[in-house]
């Protein structure tokens, strides 16, 4: 009986809910964000490293559910915008100074030189010498454009070791690089009578995208509002898993949260349908990879039109202020946290609800995530997050997994974002601009 009642409720809330108009249904589930989690961030994505095969499964998955919104294509008739990574990857060099051999792990190269034969005559030498800040001269050696052979003392041998690490992976860049080269040994000769220096680095073309849908305003369709997060990861750590070991980095926090934040808001303002500003709903790629994604989608627009963006970092677990709770980057940059706290008391019953400035400023965040590519251009763009960044065990971890999120938090704040942000996105209220900052100085190499 009491099976038999449920049951026939149950087809009959069915029955209701595919009656309903789509404008009555709620957009921002439970559902639709688990959903969107294990879409981008289960183990088909395969850690969605901006080069590799499985970001593709996520970034179509997002295209096709802002289509499945409503959305309009941002790019023309396209929802991808696709530009060219360029990696040079290190083969194995060998080097010989004063005819005897620099043991590899005492020697790195960056550069773009496809082919490297070297003697002594072809390259300039230089030193980095005990008491040299040996920063500062990597930096002075980065700024200028030629090849090198650069000698370091051994009395930098650890933060040689540092460099060697982070360089291995070769250089990433959105431009060809100049086919020179700067190799690195710990060698404590004196002089140099010969030389001998041979490798090179493997050029490979990547094609990357960004994913990005508009709704076009009512009345100021000319200015936008900025929804964002970063649908990459770091992919995964290239080892064998025949020992049955978790090799994937599944990025679920990191940021396939965010990405499900801006879906599930292109969603809800799609049923809304009145937003008299245009909305842009976008997931950059290659954010892991130094923002790149971000900085190339920055070359392509006119900043003055973007009104405000919320790009969001890393919302699937609860902060310090409680669960449903979120703080943002850089709040004294711009008054864009002042304005949503103004709007919080009309929204929601709980007096004490504040969006809360980054509580992690010795993390720079504010510089470290997407928010940073448009901010650098006056655009009052900052990121939401929540995660309790000082001691999150799985941030970079193979553990980034949808399991250890709480999602129905996440849904939490995505609801609220829907509401604060709604007075901004319909003309009523207008963040002050950034100060624009100076273009990130690029070197020569890396
Ligand atoms: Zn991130």
């Amino acid at each position: 009986m009491k099976n038999s009642l449920h049951s026939t409720v149950g087809a009959i809330a069915l029955i209701l809910a595919q009656c309903l108009p789509k404008a009555a249904a709620e957009a921002i589930s439970l559902e639709s964000v688990t959903a969107d989690v294990l879409a981008v961030a289960g183990d088909q994505t395969l850690g969605r490293s901006a080069d590799g095969t499985g970001i593709k499964i996520a970034e179509k998955y997002i295209a096709d559910e802002l289509k499945a919104a409503g959305l309009q294509p941002f790019f023309g008739d396209s929802y991808f915008q696709t530009f060219t990574l360029y990696q040079y990857q290190p083969k194995p060099f060998t080097v010989y100074i004063n005819e005897k051999p620099v043991a590899a792990e005492k020697l790195f190269a960056v550069g773009s030189a496809s082919a490297i034969d070297w003697q002594l005559d072809d390259v300039n030498i230089t030193r980095i010498k005990a008491d040299d800040d040996f920063r500062a001269r990597i930096s002075e050696l980065n700024g200028q454009s030629e090849s090198h052979l650069v000698l370091v003392d051994k009395a930098h041998q650890q933060i040689f070791s540092g460099f060697a690490n982070y360089l291995k992976g070769g250089s990433k860049s959105l431009t060809k690089q100049n086919g020179k080269a700067l190799v690195f040994a710990l060698n404590d000769a004196q002089s140099v009578d010969s030389a001998s220096i041979k490798g090179g680095f493997e050029q490979r073309k990547v094609a990357l995208k960004n994913v990005a849908a508009v709704l076009k305003g009512k009345s100021l369709a000319d200015e936008y509002v900025v929804f964002s997060a970063h649908h990459d990861h770091i992919g995964t750590h290239g080892l064998s898993n025949e020992d049955g070991a978790d090799i994937i980095y599944n990025g679920a926090n990191d940021d396939a949260s965010g990405v499900s934040a801006v879906l599930n808001l292109a969603r809800h303002y799609s049923v809304k349908s009145n937003n008299q500003r245009s909305i842009l709903f976008i997931t950059f790629t290659a954010e892991e990879m130094g923002l790149l994604g971000s900085e190339y989608f920055g070359t392509t627009i006119d900043a003055a039109q973007m009104i405000s963006m919320f790009n969001i970092e890393m919302i699937g677990k609860a902060s310090a202020f409680g669960p449903g709770k979120m703080w943002m980057t850089g709040m004294d940059r711009s008054n864009l946290g002042t304005l949503i706290n103004e709007n919080l008391p009309q929204y929601l019953k709980d007096e004490n609800y504040r969006i809360e400035a980054d509580p992690y400023p010795d993390f720079q965040l504010f510089y470290r995530s997407d928010n940073a590519s448009l901010a650098r251009l006056g655009v009052p763009a900052h990121s939401i997050s929540s995660t309790q960044i000082s001691k999150d065990q799985d941030y970079h971890q193979v553990s980034d997994e949808v399991s250890t999120l709480d999602l129905e938090q996440m849904t939490e704040i995505i609801k609220v974002l829907a509401h604060v942000s709604e007075p901004i996105i319909n003309g009523k209220q207008t963040p002050e601009r950034i100060q624009p900052m100076p273009a990130r100085t690029k070197g020569n190499f890396f």
